[in-house]
């Protein structure tokens, strides 16, 4: 009672503001951002539920799109509720190569709140897993973005963060300009698994989704270490089409 008093008198004196108009948030949500500004957000209204690519206006009733349908990724369900365009794809730019950990709060934020609409309770996976970055590029950038990311997921949805439970061996140099098929080339076998599962959900946390070549790998290599089911959780997602 008295530190919700408190909290109460702290953000009247203190009222968050957006990150992008400075007007006051609403007292009670925790993302930094006013309803105006979170609205007109580039949002993927509707998308296929196993690779989270938006639909076409003539198959939104449908659940998955025609490449899924024929050929089905390893993982189930995929989401990435924001276009990586405007704002998320500066955020996401800022998280990766600047000091950007406001922005990477601020997506992992935006993403918790985007989960706790999209899932059921029963329905969230047992663990999150973030795609773990090469040492060299780690050392390099001196953190995780995928780890930024979940943290905020972590505290809202309460589900354990495994931080070590992937490792990437060896150095992958920028997949930005290859293929899909050259990306899965790149990627195989580079995943390792440092402990068993049995039969768990796991949510695999990273920044942006583009050909689901490495959410493929990362998924490949959890089923092998036996998971029982795998879903991918990214704030933005490149479009295909
Ligand atoms: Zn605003
Ligand atoms: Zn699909």
């Amino acid at each position: 009672m008295i530190i919700a008093v408190r909290f109460r008198a702290f953000n009247s004196l203190f009222p968050h503001v957006c990150m992008l108009c400075d007007q006051r948030c609403e007292s009670n949500s925790n993302i930094d951002l006013c309803e105006y500004c979170r609205d007109a957000l580039p949002w993927i209204r509707h998308a296929c539920h196993r690779c989270a690519e938006p639909l076409p206006l003539d198959a939104i009733d449908s659940r998955v799109c025609l490449t899924c349908a024929k050929n089905p990724p390893p993982f189930a369900r995929t989401i990435a509720p924001l276009r990586l365009e405007s704002y998320p794809r500066h955020w996401v730019h800022q998280l990766k190569y600047g000091a950007g950990l406001a922005e990477g709060r601020l997506l992992g934020t935006l993403l918790a709140d985007h989960l706790t609409k999209t899932y059921r309770p029963e329905e969230l996976p047992d663990y999150l897993v973030p795609v773990p970055l090469s040492w060299l590029r780690l050392a390099a950038r001196g953190h995780n973005q995928a780890v930024i990311i979940a943290i905020p997921i972590q505290r809202t949805l309460h589900i354990p963060l495994l931080r070590t439970a992937m490792i990437r061996k060896g150095h992958v140099a920028s997949q930005q300009q290859l293929s899909r098929y050259a990306r899965l080339k790149n990627l195989r076998g580079i995943f390792v698994a440092q402990r068993e599962f049995s039969g768990e959900t796991i949510a695999v946390v990273d920044d942006v989704m583009t050909t689901g070549a490495t959410a493929a790998a990362i998924a490949s290599a959890l089923l092998a270490a036996g998971a029982g089911s795998v879903h991918i959780w990214c704030p933005t997602r490149t479009l295909l089409s």
